[in-house]
């Protein structure tokens, strides 16, 4: 099994087929094969070994799809960068994956050489934006045109492929080591449960590919032979252009992205009826905006994931006629069933399997699981613990096997002895009709050990005090969850792909000072 192979098959299908629209040039699956070949060929020419970790910093483009085959092809490891972070935060990851030769876009040329002076691995640059390259960068399109092809070398099996980081999310981001077969599992396990398999799309790249489910996403459609569109950075009506213009079919948005396409469909009226596959996770997703997404969009095939970077990425799916299921409409709060790829439990803290309706850690066993984490040998002990990769989310399975995320451990409350699951509070309190967003913590507390406490931005114009956003909570959940002390504020931080970054709420919470309106 190897991930270069549905390339290989399209060739064979189709040679003059469409792989990649970039701006006005079409490259077909021939001419990218060709390219990828050369590419493989060029940076061995600058050095690099099979297994050498191989960097990316630059945001979405065509060259995203080709670096990544060309890493598979010549066996290097693909370790992309997350342009939002931070020069911190690149060095710590240059120095940690040991990235010794980065592809740099436009945007990054001024980050990439301070890395140079700060990240002791990195040795040669290589530039893929559309001017002629810089001092002291390699040409991209010169060392394609440059360097002669070599064969692929199938990279496949349990192979180093890939070192991605995780999102961020809940601490500093890990090193996941993935695998071919981990991909090709995930991808196409993925793609039978949802009944999406053998259909080729045109399929438009939007979340950062620096991200493993954006890049897993874009393997799966190399599988198909699809044929990829890939937008810049994302804003609303340049995603809704691209959609028309190039007749999309089908593409994968986080809730976030998704709120405010309904938003800009219901605002504007516009037609994007080609689109008539939405795959959408990474985080929990409203219900008002899935029934919005069903009201403007009617007859979309609706497909959820929820997963992790350490699961290649996908566990469960909430496939298209789930969400058609008007006999289940519960099910729609689900994260759906496991996929055919992979076996999911939820155990307690020792462990062992929980009876269906009861809270625990969710934990996932199949061909998808991580290599573990780059060396950090403990972590991934403590992660894989008895062949189960322990997400770290809590949840609970209905008698049919749907899987309900209720938070992330470490986002849960224990206040006077009692669990508050703050994904819970934040529903209520997003029904109130002042609030625009919320995130809700535990804050350290005298009484209580931890405190509940809300962090809210309001909707412009709309008034609300800390009583009566208290007052609407205890009308829908037990009194204790509701929030002791509430915080207005103008916005929330957020990661690249939307996520609220709690760590960095507590860290700015935990103070008394921060906590002004304590007893309003
Ligand atoms: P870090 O591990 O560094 O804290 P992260 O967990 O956010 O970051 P990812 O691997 O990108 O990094 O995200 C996986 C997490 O996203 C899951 O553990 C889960 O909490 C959340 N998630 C993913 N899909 C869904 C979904 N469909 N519904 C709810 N939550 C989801
Ligand atoms: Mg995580």
């Amino acid at each position: 099994m190897h991930l270069t192979a549905g390339l290989h098959r399209s060739i064979q299908r189709d040679p003059d087929g469409i792989a990649i629209v970039d701006g006005a040039r079409e490259i077909t699956f021939t001419e990218l094969a060709e390219r990828v070949a050369r590419l493989a060929s060029g940076l061995a020419g600058l050095g690099a070994s099979p297994g050498d970790r191989i960097g990316m910093l630059a945001t979405n483009s065509p060259r995203y799809l080709e670096y990544v085959l060309a890493c598979l092809w010549g066996g290097y490891v693909f370790a992309p960068v997350n342009s939002r972070w931070s020069r911190e935060e690149m060095t710590y990851q240059i120095n940690d994956a040991g990235i010794g030769l980065l592809i740099v876009g436009e945007s990054g040329t001024a980050r990439a050489r301070e890395l140079r002076e700060t990240a002791g691995d990195l040795r040669s640059l290589v530039f893929c934006g559309s001017d002629p390259a810089p001092d002291g960068f390699v040409d991209y399109e010169q060392l394609i045109s440059g360097s002669a092809p070599v064969e692929d070398c199938r990279l496949g099996g349990k192979a180093l492929a890939a070192i991605l980081y995780t999102g961020g999310t809940t601490g500093t981001p890990k090193g996941v080591m993935i695998s071919p077969e981990q991909l090709l599992v995930s991808g196409l396990g993925t793609l039978v449960t949802a009944g999406m398999a053998n259909m080729p799309e045109r399929f438009l790249h939007v979340s950062p590919l620096y991200h493993l489910a954006a890049l897993a996403s874009a393997l799966q459609q190399v599988q198909l032979g699809s044929t990829h569109v890939v937008l810049g950075d994302f804003d609303v009506p340049t995603l809704v252009e691209a959609i028309q213009k190039h007749r999309i079919t089908a593409t994968t948005l986080v809730p976030t992205m998704i709120q405010r396409l309904v938003a800009y469909v219901e605002e504007t009226g516009v037609d994007i009826s080609t689109l008539v596959r939405l795959g959408y996770g990474a985080s929990p997703i409203s219900q008002t905006t899935l029934r919005d997404v069903q009201r403007l969009l009617p007859g979309i095939q609706l497909c959820q994931r929820y997963g992790m970077t350490e699961l290649g990425p996908v566990a469960t799916v909430l496939t298209p006629e789930d969400h058609l299921d008007r006999d289940h409409p519960e099910r729609l709060k689900s994260a759906g069933r496991a996929a055919a790829h992979a076996e999911v439990r939820v155990v307690d803290t020792v462990d062992k399997e929980l009876p269906v309706g009861e809270i625990g850690e969710i934990v996932v066993r199949g061909g998808n699981l991580m290599l573990g984490y780059w060396n950090k040998p403990a972590e991934t002990a403590e992660a894989l613990r008895g062949g189960w990769m322990h997400t770290g989310d809590v949840g609970y399975f209905d008698r049919s096997g749907y899987l309900y995320v209720v938070d992330r451990l470490k986002d849960m409350i224990v206040s006077g002895g009692e669990n508050v699951y703050s994904a819970e509070v934040e529903k209520v309190l997003a029904l109130h009709p002042a609030v625009a967003s919320c995130a809700v913590i535990g804050v350290p507390d005298d009484d209580w050990g931890e405190r509940v406490h809300a962090v809210v931005v309001l909707r412009p114009g709309a008034q609300v005090t800390a009583g009566e956003l208290r007052e609407h909570c205890g009308a829908h959940i037990a009194r204790y969850k509701a929030p002791r002390t509430v915080f207005f504020t103008d916005a929330l931080p957020v990661s690249a792909v939307g996520k609220i970054l709690k760590r960095e709420l507590r860290a700015s919470h935990e103070t008394d000072a921060a906590d002004s309106t304590k007893g309003t």
